[in-house]
C-alpha cells in the first residue's frame, strides 16, 4: 500500500464516487516545507504560527513575519494556505511577553483572548499577513474561537490593518478567506451561528477532546481517556459539518485524528471537505480517500455516532468498508 500510495502522492484526492477531498499538511516551521511539498500536500491546512514568537526574544517584526508568512506562500503558488494567528497561552509561554502565572492556563488567557486583548501586537501579524497575502491564496485562521463577539472583533482588526495599510500606500490581498478554529465545545455547538460569519471552519481535535472529555492532552494519567474518537466528539464534529454545509463554507479538520488513515472514511462520513495532517502520513490518507465510497461513508460515520466508547468506534472503522 505504501508504494502505491507514494506513487499516486502528487494526485489530487478523489473519493471512489468522485467526490474531491483535500488533503493538506499541517507545518509548524520553514523547515517542514519541503516534506509538505515533497508528499504532495495540495495546499497547507495549518500553519502554526507559534515559532516566530518562541525562536525570538522579542515581539517578531512585521517584516519578519511577511518575510515568513511570504516564503510559504510561495511555495504553495495558487494551493490554500491556512495560517492561524498566534496561539500562545496554554502550554506555551513566552518569557518576554510577560504573561501571568494562570491556575488553569488551558482555561486562560490564551490565544484569540490575548490577542484581542493585546492589539498592538495582534496588528503586527494582521498587517504581516495582509501584505504575505499578495503573493498566494491565503486563508487567515483565528485559534481557540469561543464565541462570536471575538469572531466580529477579530475581524474588525483585519479592516482597520488593511485600511492603515492602504493609507500608507502599500499593497495587501485583494482577497483572503477569514475562519476560525473549532476547538472550543461550545464552538461546535453553536457553528450554526458562527459558520454565518467566516469563510471556512477547522476543526481542532486536540484541544476539542480535551475540553469536550476534560482530559488534558499532555497528562499520562489520563491519556486512556483521551480519544478524539470518543463519540461525544464525533457528534461535535457531525454538528459543526452540517452547520458549514448548511451555510455553505467549508469544513475541515487540522487536529491529530484528520491524519489517521483507519479513521478516514469516518471523518469523510461525517462531512469533512478537507483534511490536514503531519506530511508524512498524506499519502496514505489520500489512499484511502480513494477507496471511499461517500455513501458507504455516511452509513459508517452515523453508526460511530451511536457506539457506547472511542474502542468500539476504531473496532467499527477498522472493519471491511460497508458493502451497499
Ligand atoms: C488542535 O487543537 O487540534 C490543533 C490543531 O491545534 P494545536 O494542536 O496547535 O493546539
Ligand atoms: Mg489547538
Amino acid at each position: 500500500l505504501r508504494e502505491d500510495a507514494l506513487k499516486k502522492a502528487d494526485e489530487d484526492a478523489f473519493t471512489a464516487d468522485g467526490r474531491r477531498i483535500q488533503v493538506f499538511a499541517n507545518i509548524g516551521s520553514l523547515n517542514d516545507l519541503e516534506a509538505a511539498v515533497h508528499n504532495g500536500a495540495e495546499g497547507v491546512g495549518l500553519f502554526r504560527t507559534e515559532f516566530l514568537y518562541l525562536e525570538n526574544d522579542q515581539w517578531p517584526t512585521e517584516e519578519e513575519q511577511y518575510g515568513a508568512y511570504r516564503k510559504v506562500l510561495e511555495a504553495f503558488g495558487d494551493k490554500p494556505v491556512v495560517i492561524r494567528t498566534l496561539d500562545i497561552g496554554g502550554d506555551k509561554d513566552l518569557p518576554y511577553a510577560e504573561l501571568p502565572k494562570e491556575e488553569n492556563p488551558f482555561l486562560g488567557h490564551r490565544a484569540i483572548r490575548f490577542c484581542l486583548a493585546n492589539p498592538d501586537i495582534f496588528k503586527v501579524q494582521l498587517k504581516a499577513l495582509l501584505r504575505a497575502g499578495v503573493h498566494g491564496d491565503l486563508w487567515v485562521m483565528f485559534p481557540m474561537v469561543e464565541n462570536l463577539s471575538e469572531v466580529r472583533e477579530a475581524k474588525a482588526l483585519l479592516d482597520e490593518c488593511r485600511q492603515e495599510l492602504q493609507q500608507n500606500g502599500v499593497e495587501t490581498a485583494s482577497s483572503l478567506k477569514v475562519g476560525i478554529m473549532v476547538e472550543i465545545p461550545a464552538a461546535a455547538v453553536n457553528a450554526d451561528l458562527l459558520a454565518k460569519e467566516v469563510d471556512f471552519m477547522s476543526i481542532g481535535t486536540n484541544d476539542l477532546t480535551q475540553y469536550t472529555l476534560a482530559a488534558d492532552r499532555g497528562n499520562e494519567l489520563v491519556a486512556p481517556l483521551y480519544d478524539a474518537a470518543h463519540p461525544a466528539v464525533l457528534r461535535l464534529v457531525k454538528k459543526t459539518c452540517d452547520a458549514a454545509h448548511e451555510a455553505g463554507i467549508i469544513a475541515g479538520m487540522c487536529g491529530e485524528l484528520a491524519g489517521d488513515p483507519k479513521m478516514t472514511e469516518v471523518l469523510v462520513g461525517l462531512g469533512l471537505h478537507e483534511l490536514s495532517m503531519s506530511a508524512g502520513t498524506i499519502p496514505e490518507v489520500k489512499e484511502e480517500v480513494r477507496n471511499v465510497q461517500t455513501d458507504n461513508a455516511r452509513t459508517l460515520a452515523e453508526r460511530t455516532l451511536v457506539q457506547e466508547s472511542p474502542e468500539a468506534v476504531r473496532q467499527l472503522a477498522t472493519k471491511e468498508p460497508l458493502k451497499s
